[in-house]
């Protein structure tokens, strides 16, 4: 979901977003917008590997 230059790739549409990340990059529930579905999913981007936060509920 993250290709080699950094950019996330949408979870619902699979499309490339705008959005960017380096591999030492955290986010916790950042809001991913995507501009081809005009979605928002809540990801979490952690050691260049994206999960939903929604699967990945705190504890
Ligand atoms: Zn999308």
């Amino acid at each position: 979901m993250i290709d080699s230059r950094g950019f996330i790739y949408c979870p619902i549409c699979q499309s490339k977003t705008k959005t960017k990340v380096n591999k030492d990059t955290v986010l916790r529930n950042f809001p991913l917008f995507c501009p081809k579905c005009k979605q928002e999913s809540r990801i979490d981007v952690e050691g260049g590997e994206m999960r939903l936060s929604n699967e990945n509920p705190l504890q």
